[in-house]
């Protein structure tokens, strides 16, 4: 197992020597230690990200595409190895990882290694006389700073589109779940990337994520984290100016109509919810009732949230894992006493479950509470497994709870009415919109949010933009421009 810096190539110590102990959700045993990068270690990435940019910016874009398609192909060849070390690191079931997280990966690496010969400037139709070009030229050093909910996944998502457009790359993966990420790292060296293209370095925020968030020589920083974490990294990288990228929390509106398929919806928004333990920024996280269907809609989907199984992550009958550390636990388990406080009744779960063998682990039971939309319940982001029921009686009140957050990434709708749909799916304040289905991600489509979820996408040919600037060119081919000074 990979527990070392990758930097220029090798995988070292950090200078100082620290190092992190990565703990096991299902039991809080330790896995590992790695090493903890600090301000110098980003310092020496950075460092080998800037020699290496020249030669990869300059190399045939299919090159570098087939570099990624090259480690698709090993991320599916070692499918088994990393499901089972991001179910060990994080508490992902098993059984999602196989299916969910490595193959995701492996098409996200592929989608933008296919793409990166298909990235075209334009002609741009100007005065006679004149050619006008605009050339997509890469960023340089790009710094990427990611969260512990979808490490694997994160990885392909954040260095897809940056190397695909011929940056290289400071990468920053979560100190609670470095271990599938660094084992990226390993398979990347083995397919080939040229020493410096990719640097990886794990470590707390405050000191390896500060340091590359500020640092001077990287043009442009990739964050996905909590709003909170967003605003500091805005802070660090004024002195630069550097471009920011910015994917952060949710509160998604998953809203049920009268109308809708329940059959569809009640197992839609369990998913929404509970999938990876509700720790996702899209997760429908609020769910809004129309109050006809109501009692009868909250009467199934809690008999199925109870009967979800719960167990050791490595199981493949399991169906949700744990939190992914103890202190998260804590705050999720927290949100059922602020529910109460504010008059808001608990209608499943709100605990640890009392399952033998789960004892020591960062478990909590799939929890539904029901409150009124200015609650905290309903405006702060538990990421848990932690739904917020609402209840609304006209399309305009709808309309109008899900739009009451600062926040505003994944939402979904459930109707058969179509223009009803299309209407509201105009009308939420969100980045990405579900009708009849919830939290589809797909490489191509851009995934991003508005308001306190960020900005910038994610994906697509959206993504490779962002890594890039247009370069515009003026070439005079045969205009006479007169004089502005006449001598
Ligand atoms: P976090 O903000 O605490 O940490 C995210 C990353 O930032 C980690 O690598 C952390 O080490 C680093 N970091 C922390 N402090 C830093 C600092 N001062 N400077 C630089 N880096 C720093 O978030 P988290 O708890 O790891 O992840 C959960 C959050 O991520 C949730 O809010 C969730 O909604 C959000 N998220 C958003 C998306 C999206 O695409 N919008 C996707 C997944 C998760």
């Amino acid at each position: 197992m990979q527990n070392k810096l990758f930097i220029n190539g090798r995988f070292v110590d950090a200078l100082a020597g620290g190092t992190i102990d990565v703990l096991n959700p299902h039991d809080g045993s330790r896995i590992t230690a790695i090493a903890a990068a600090e301000a110098a270690d980003v310092d020496a990435a950075v460092d080998a990200a800037r020699r290496a940019f020249p030669a990869w910016s300059r190399m045939a874009a299919a090159e570098r595409g087939r570099l990624l398609l090259k480690l698709a192909d090993a991320i599916e060849a070692h499918t088994e190895e990393l499901a089972q070390l991001e179910s060990l690191d994080t508490g992902h079931p098993i059984r999602d990882s196989r299916a969910l997280d490595v193959p995701r990966t492996a098409a996200c690496f592929r989608y933008f290694g296919g793409m990166a010969d298909k990235l075209q400037g334009s002609v741009i139709p100007v005065e006679a006389g004149f050619l006008n070009y605009v050339q997509r030229a890469p960023i340089g050093v790009v710094g990427q700073i990611v969260p512990w909910n979808f490490p694997l996944m994160f990885t392909s998502w954040k260095m897809g589109p940056a190397l695909a457009a011929g940056n290289t790359v400071v990468i920053k993966p979560s100190e609670l779940t470095p271990l599938s990420s660094l084992r990226i790292a390993e398979l990347m060296a083995e397919v080939g990337f040229p020493a410096g293209v990719v640097n990886m370095v794990p470590g707390y925020g405050h000191t390896a994520g500060q340091r590359l968030a500020e640092h001077p020589g990287v043009g442009k920083i990739a964050f996905t984290g909590s709003t909170a974490t967003g605003r500091r990294i805005v802070a660090a990288s004024q002195g630069n100016l550097k471009r920011v990228q910015l994917e952060l929390g949710g509160k998604g509106a998953n809203i049920v109509f009268d109308d809708a398929d329940l059959d569809a919806a009640i197992n839609g928004a369990a998913w929404a919810i509970f999938h990876n333990q509700g720790q996702a920024c899209i997760a429908g996280s609020r769910l809004v009732l129309h109050e006809r269907i109501a009692d009868a809609f909250l009467e199934r989907f809690g008999a199925l949230a109870a009967s979800i199984r719960l167990g050791n992550p490595l199981d493949p009958e399991t169906e949700m894992g744990p939190l992914t550390s103890a202190q998260h636990r804590d705050k999720v388990l927290s949100y059922a006493g602020v529910a109460r406080e504010q008059g808001g009744r608990v209608l499943t779960g709100g605990k640890a479950p009392a399952l033998a063998g789960l004892e020591k682990g960062y478990y909590v039971e799939p929890t539904i509470v029901e409150a009124k939309p200015h609650d905290r319940v309903a405006q702060e982001e538990v990421f848990g497994p932690f739904v917020t029921v609402l209840r609304f009686g006209s399309d305009d009140e709808a309309l109008a709870i899900a739009n009451a957050t600062e926040y505003g990434l994944g939402s979904g709708l459930w109707t058969r009415d179509l223009s009803r749909a299309h209407k509201l799916a105009h009308s939420i304040d969100a980045g990405m919109c579900w009708i009849n289905c919830y939290k589809r991600v797909n490489p191509g489509s851009p995934f991003g949010g508005v308001g306190q979820s960020g900005y910038g996408r994610e994906m697509g040919f959206e993504a490779m933009h962002d890594y890039t600037e247009a370069r515009s060119v003026w070439v005079n081919v045969d205009a006479t421009v007169p004089p502005h000074f006449k001598r």
